[in-house]
């Protein structure tokens, strides 16, 4: 999804760099506890998190959490830093970046949760390694979550859905929760659900959204 250029986020992200880190050189370590107030909460990050409903709603929901919104374009990013000062959401820093530089980004067992929402589905054979489940970005996010940690993924695309379990399978990940149809869950997994904008968009047109919830542990 490529948002249109809006010039008052461009310059909303220039005017804030305390909230949002651009393009950091990846040879740099980032002190991400230097960048919010409670340093020592658990970390949780989504990667591709377009206008940012589901990532400010969880910081919203538990600032007992820091999270980090790990997002390519600058609109976007600027989209989530206005709801984040409307907020006040000390908890929530935008990374504008790539998720392809995510293990340059952030410590090794740092994150507890990382979160692919509704990513795009690169169908054509040639561009898999653009997939965000790609064994490319598996073995980072592994590098980066804690060994207790997992990811969290959502998509309506029914073709990136099956693609992604068989390359977490193949990398040996555990599923510990799969579902076709998340929206007609039981009620309890359905109420703890937090929407995306494209899975607003998607589940009022209908179309079934899958999820799954997968670890690294190895046993
Ligand atoms: N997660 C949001 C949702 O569910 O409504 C947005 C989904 S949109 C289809 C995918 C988003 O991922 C876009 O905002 C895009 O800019 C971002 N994205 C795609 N590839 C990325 C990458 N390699 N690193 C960071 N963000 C990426």
């Amino acid at each position: 999804m490529r948002l249109r250029n809006k010039p008052w986020a461009v310059k909303l992200v220039n005017d804030h760099p305390e909230s949002v880190l651009q393009n950091p050189d990846p040879q740099e370590k980032i002190d991400w506890k230097n960048r919010f107030k409670n340093p020592d909460a658990p970390l949780q990050i989504e990667v591709g998190s377009g206008k940012g409903a589901f990532i400010t709603t969880l910081a919203k929901q538990n600032p007992d959490k820091n999270f980090v919104a790990l997002e390519l374009q600058t609109t976007a990013a600027g989209i989530i830093l206005r709801t984040k000062l409307e907020e006040n959401l000390d908890n929530l820093q935008i990374l504008r970046g790539d998720a392809a530089d995510i293990d340059l980004f952030f410590e090794e067992n740092s994150a507890e949760i990382i979160y692919l929402n509704f990513s795009d589905p690169w169908p054509k054979t040639r561009h898999e390694k653009r997939r965000l489940t790609y064994k490319s970005f598996l073995a980072k996010y592994k590098k980066v979550l804690m060994p207790e940690g997992h990811i969290e993924f959502k998509t309506d695309n029914s073709g990136l859905f099956a693609y992604s379990v068989q390359s977490l399978n193949n990398y040996g990940m555990h599923f510990d929760f799969v579902s076709v149809d998340l929206h007609h869950e039981k009620p309890e997994i359905v109420e703890k659900n937090v929407e995306t904008e494209y899975e607003h968009k998607f589940a009022a047109k209908g179309n079934p959204i899958y999820a799954l919830h997968a670890n690294f542990k190895t046993k």
